[in-house]
């Protein structure tokens, strides 16, 4: 057996990142061999993806689906079931890299039991970094294990760096789309559907990133992520409106020189970076074809219309375990609006009452991050009755 062929669990296999992982994995012929694959519930998809990746286990999250599968698929693979079957296949020996790809605040766990398990990280899953990035990334300094972003633009500071002394640098500018509603007027955001807040007009992606593109949520959590994962301060970290999302961000050197990374808004770029990092490898797909683009715009993004991208700035200005109450009345707000139960524009207005609610703790330990998670999920499911 080749040593440089590396076993790789991917956490949420079946979403939209799971997916695009498997075809980068595809695309990098026999460099990994995927040993386990997860889903929530959706053990069709499942199903096809063990037929073709042929792995030693998958979890299923929710339990009845679990069930079915292993009706169906049990003597060929194992199939493990709740977030305790996360927990342990993230522990096992033949497990080099997890790609940390579940939705919202349910990734922090098994994220915390990989890094603790020596294994390396391909972090797609922000909302750990939002919610406990200062246990996080003493996690990471202790056990040694690279955490490498999935996220395009975190992505983009990355390759940006690259070569470069950390220290040489001014600040992060994290480019935004804007998403479906950069446009309108923010009178008018109370009445936008579900439909069109899905309908995002570059990036393919889950419902949950999806909404919090169009309120610039995602942008929030994004500069949270970026300063944990750079070590560098709220006041340098800098978001401006770019609706080509052909840059995926820069980095601004002491002497005013400016990088940044372009591409193709296509996930699988900053996947397979983060798999094969700091090595590049062929990919096929689109190329920025610049004759065509003609042009590139930016301008500053509006925080009276998008004031969750201010609430987020403002939760980890008070840090502690502010930001992660913030993302937890986020993803309540988020579903409640999903299933129509609140308009858009009252997502900001749950999450700053449930950040006002809130009595924010400094240097908090787990038990305290998941103490605000939990209290901020039951005030604002409590307000939106
Ligand atoms: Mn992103």
């Amino acid at each position: 057996m080749s040593s440089s062929v590396r076993n790789i669990a991917i956490l949420g296999s079946t979403g939209s990142i799971g997916r695009n992982s498997l075809e980068v994995i595809n695309n990098l012929q026999g460099r990994f061999r995927v040993t386990y694959l997860t889903t929530n519930k959706n053990i069709d998809l499942l199903e096809k993806q063990i037929l073709q990746f042929q792995p030693r286990g998958v979890v299923v999250l929710d339990e009845p689906s679990s069930s079915v599968l292993k009706n169906r698929v049990a003597e060929t693979v194992e199939v493990l079931s709740g977030e305790k079957g996360l927990l342990e296949i993230v522990t096992r020996n033949d497990v080099d890299v997890v790609v940390s790809s579940l939705v919202g605040f349910a990734g922090l766990k098994p994220t915390i039991e990989a890094i603790k398990h020596r294994k390396a990280v391909a972090l797609a899953n922000k909302e750990t970094l939002v919610a406990a990035g200062e246990i996080i990334m003493s996690l990471v300094r202790e056990y040694g294990i690279p955490l490498i972003p999935i996220d395009s633009e975190h992505s983009a500071i990355l390759q940006c760096l690259a070569g470069e002394d950390r220290t040489r640098v001014a600040k992060l500018i994290l480019t935004a789309s804007g998403g479906p509603f950069l446009h309108r007027h923010k009178d008018e955001l109370h009445a936008v559907t579900v439909e069109q807040a899905l309908n995002h007009p570059n990036w393919k992606m889950g419902n949950k990133i999806t909404i919090d593109s169009a309120t610039l949520m995602n942008k929030g959590l994004e500069v949270i992520e970026a300063h944990w994962l750079f070590g560098l301060p709220p006041e340098k970290i800098d978001v401006v409106i770019h609706p080509q999302s052909i840059i995926h961000s820069m980095v601004e050197f002491i002497d005013g020189s400016l990088k940044a990374q372009l591409g193709l808004p296509d996930m699988k770029i900053p996947i397979q970076y983060a798999l094969t990092y700091p090595d590049r490898f062929s990919l096929n797909g689109g190329r920025v074809d610049f004759a065509k683009l003609s042009s590139m715009t930016f301008f500053k993004p509006d925080l009276e219309k998008f004031r969750c991208l201010r609430l987020a700035c403002d939760a980890l200005s008070l840090g502690g375990t502010a930001p992660a109450a913030m993302n937890a009345a986020n993803e309540v707000a988020v579903e409640a609006f999903l299933n129509r139960r609140i308009t858009l524009n009252q997502i900001p207005e749950f999450i700053e009452r449930a950040i006002s609610s809130h009595k924010t703790k400094t240097s908090p330990d787990l038990h305290d991050v998941l103490e605000a998670d939990r209290s901020a999920r039951a005030f604002v499911t409590s307000i939106i009755k």
